[in-house]
């Protein structure tokens, strides 16, 4: 919805007056929201983390659907464009989780189905033109719920489909889980295999209390395992995100010890993401019945103490 939005909102000045216009939307519902006790400070990231920011998107018409045909096809022949493969499953609920995904065991047919059509349909709206792609991103959800099939269906279909410049950087996502499923080695070679250069791993924490209680289905064990299998694979890039700052039964201790224990294993990187509870998220229910749930001491979200 946002890149039709984007391309809608052509010329800057129009888009930037969009933009300002739906904020006051917003920040009525942040007023709302305040007279109920719940305070969120209008610069909070998830107001930045889609650009344009959601505020600023309408619904797809057909009309605005022929915009954006006729913007791919004014496109200059020399602009390339970073794609994002979405992937909305995931096996459970993560408690502090506010992204929008379904609860299924393994991404169904049905949606690779959909995926695939929809890639194609570029393919029938340019005639024959094609997009430049200068990265690829696979993200979720959880991604490492595709089977080997269905992942190289779309990557196939992504190559069919756009001019895929040579040594792009092509990202996935995975979860520990991963681990558990036998397969997880083959899995991995066919990964790397398909192109895949660049794996981010979301480990979160490496403390198993802390594991438990944010249902994320793995134990550290589990995590530094995959991590071993991959950084044995070869990936050129391989990056960790970490939660601090806010997850339940987190201490400096436990912090420094899931540092300690993934700089000995040496990754690319690790990305590190302030805990925040977001309306959405099984937390954010919990600390509006329980509010000393959460560490005392990290900065927090949106209740007024
Ligand atoms: S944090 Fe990731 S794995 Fe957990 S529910 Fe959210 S999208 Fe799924």
């Amino acid at each position: 919805m946002d890149s039709y939005n984007t391309i809608k909102n052509y010329k800057a000045d129009d888009f930037l007056l969009s933009v300002w216009d739906k904020s006051e939307i917003y920040i009525k519902a942040l007023k709302n929201w305040a007279k109920q006790g719940i305070y969120r400070n209008p610069l909070d990231n998830s107001l930045l983390i889609n650009y344009p920011p959601i505020t600023a998107a309408s619904p797809v018409s057909s009309a605005m659907y022929s915009d954006w045909r006729d913007s791919l096809l004014a496109m200059p022949d020399d602009m390339a464009v970073a794609l994002y493969i979405h992937i909305p499953y995931c096996s459970r609920r993560c408690t502090y989780c506010n992204y929008y995904s379904l609860i299924k065991p393994e991404a169904p047919e049905s949606y690779i189905d959909l995926l695939i059509g929809e890639i194609n349909n570029y393919q029938n709206i340019l005639a024959g033109k094609k997009i430049k792609v200068n990265s690829i991103y696979i993200g979720g959800g959880t991604p490492s719920l595709l089977t080997e099939k269905q992942l190289e269906e779309i990557i196939d279909i992504i190559y069919k489909v756009f001019k895929v410049k040579d040594n792009i950087e092509v990202s996935m996502e995975f979860h520990p889980e991963l681990i558990k499923n036998k397969q997880a080695d083959n899995y991995l070679k066919h990964v790397r295999n398909l192109g895949i250069n660049r794996v981010s791993i979301g480990i979160q924490s490496l403390d198993d209390l802390i594991l438990t209680e944010i249902n994320r289905g793995h134990t550290a064990d589990d995590a530094l395992s995959l991590l071993e299998l991959i950084l044995a694979q070869g990936f050129d890039k391989v990056n960790i995100d970490l939660i601090y700052g806010g997850l339940p039964f987190e201490s400096l201790n436990s912090v420094y010890n899931t540092l300690k224990a993934l700089m000995r294993l040496a990754p690319t990187s690790i990305s590190k993401h302030f805990c925040e509870i977001k309306a959405g998220s099984v937390d954010f229910e919990r600390y509006k019945k329980v509010r000393y749930y959460i560490p005392i001491g990290t900065r927090i979200f949106a209740f007024r103490p």
